[in-house]
């Protein structure tokens, strides 16, 4: 096992570096790669900039409005007496 990882290991390691899946030694041998190498820091920094808009993409997509409907039409349904305890 080499003390440095290449450039093609980094590469596979990014989202796990992001979700802080690698172990201490992993970490610190990933960062250091990161720190000597620009291509692999431009990747990183692609890989998260890409997860980030996809995450906000994602949250955009449940409108607000959608839960206080539900919440109202719950509340509607157990004040007209849906859901009681089998109703005898
Ligand atoms: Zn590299």
């Amino acid at each position: 096992m080499s003390l440095i990882f290449t450039c093609r290991q980094i590469a596979g390691m990014v989202s796990d570096a992001e979700d802080g899946r690698l172990g201490v030694s992993d970490r610190a041998r990933f960062w250091v790669h990161l720190s000597m190498c620009p291509s692999c820091k431009a990747w990183a920094e692609q890989l998260k900039l890409t997860r980030t808009v996809v995450g906000a993409t994602g949250e955009v997509d449940v409108p607000d409005a959608i839960p206080d409907e539900l919440l109202a039409a719950y509340r509607a349904w157990t004040q007209a007496g849906g859901g009681a305890d089998g109703g005898a």
